[in-house]
């Protein structure tokens, strides 16, 4: 297939919209990472993004609205929901509903729900209001790789297999969107942990509960309340071993583990001069967004340096953002994490 790579100009929008409604796939930027997108009412433009991806078809995609008026045409939205969009929308939040007849059950991998965001980013606003179509979108990597915060990276993972990727810069938060689902009038699981933060969800609703995936892995027989939640996602071909405890004992720890040469470190950048190269920075301890920005990124560069086998990671704060810092880390290390003590 033939792709387009383009800028974000007005024309280029013009021309990715032209190609959504005849049931083509354009990459485009948002807030939180690149989505791969395509008409979200034509079942068989829905089927093109499983397959450009490599994406298993029980994995639902996320539907995106230039405004959040347009839930009901949908899905079921309650009071609940219009309070979040209040507050939340456009932004980096996804509320899951019973969806109406009219969303293929491609589209939701079968469920009888869907999820709904409206984008804030600018490029994302525009296309959707240039193709007045809902666009189905999942982040536009292949399956298994992290998502794609920059342009080049949706270009090296989907060139060739989708009709246009449109570039929009680096994504400002880096992470994909916080994922609830609205259980009550008053109650909701957070199912994906983003840029709309836990504590700011509590400010809307009384009951916010945490889905156990968000910091465990799920057994065998356990159903994922996301599906996304079951696959090992972001995960390099590296070895990745989060380390958590007490600041110095981590530092040591991870120099000790670090010293062959077949081990990279991703770490803080106060703590990088501890450590020989390869080292992975995410920035300050103190900005979980600095941290959100770079995570994927640092991923992809680790997969690029082939001789890495195993990766140290510092457990990132899980306040605030940070809380879905550590959950994108954490899968990216299938969980692995080693618990150190202060010495004696
Ligand atoms: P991505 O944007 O690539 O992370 O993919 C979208 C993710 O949204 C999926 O992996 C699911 O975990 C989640 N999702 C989308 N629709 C639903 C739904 N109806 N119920 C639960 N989770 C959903
Ligand atoms: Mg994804």
């Amino acid at each position: 297939m033939k792709t387009i790579a383009a800028g974000n100009s007005e024309k280029e929008i013009l021309q990715a919209a032209d190609i959504l409604r005849a049931g083509g796939l354009v990459v485009f930027p948002t807030e939180t990472v690149y989505g791969l997108g395509a008409n979200a009412l034509d079942d068989s433009a829905a089927a093109k993004i499983y397959a450009a991806k490599g994406r298993p078809s029980d994995n639902p995609l996320i539907v995106h609205l230039a405004d959040p008026s347009q839930a009901a045409d949908y899905c079921y939205p309650t009071p609940l929901f219009d309070r979040l969009a209040e507050r939340f929308m456009p932004g980096p939040l996804t509320v899951i509903l019973p969806k109406k007849a009219c969303i293929p059950d491609t589209v939701t991998g079968g469920l009888a729900t869907v999820g709904i965001r409206v984008p804030s980013h600018p490029t994302a606003r525009a296309l959707l209001r240039a193709c007045q179509l809902p666009i189905a979108a999942p982040s536009a990597n292949l399956s298994t790789k992290p998502s794609p915060t920059k342009a080049e990276h949706a270009v090296r993972d989907l060139f060739g297999r989708v009709d246009m990727i449109l570039d929009g810069g680096p994504c400002g938060i880096g992470l994909e969107s916080t994922i609830v689902k609205i259980t009550g009038e008053d109650s909701m699981t957070l199912l994906r942990p983003g840029g709309i933060t836990y504590d700011q969800l509590c400010e809307i609703c009384r009951n916010v509960t945490v889905d156990k995936a968000v910091y465990t892995k799920l057994g065998e027989n356990e159903k994922a309340e996301a599906p996304g939640m079951k696959y090992r996602h972001y995960a390099p071909s590296a070895q990745v071993i989060v380390v958590d405890g007490p600041h110095e004992a981590v530092v040591r720890y991870i120099k000790q583990k670090s010293s062959d040469q077949f081990c990279g470190v991703i770490c803080f950048e106060e703590d990088k001069a501890c450590f020989s190269e390869p080292v992975f920075s995410l920035g300050s301890r103190s900005s979980t967004e600095q941290q959100a920005q770079r995570l994927f990124d640092c991923l992809r560069a680790i997969d690029e340096q082939k001789e890495i086998e195993r990766v140290y990671a510092f457990m990132p704060e899980t306040t605030g953002l940070g809380l879905a810092v550590m959950n994108r880390l954490v899968k990216a290390a299938g969980f692995l994490i080693e618990h150190v003590k202060e010495e004696m």
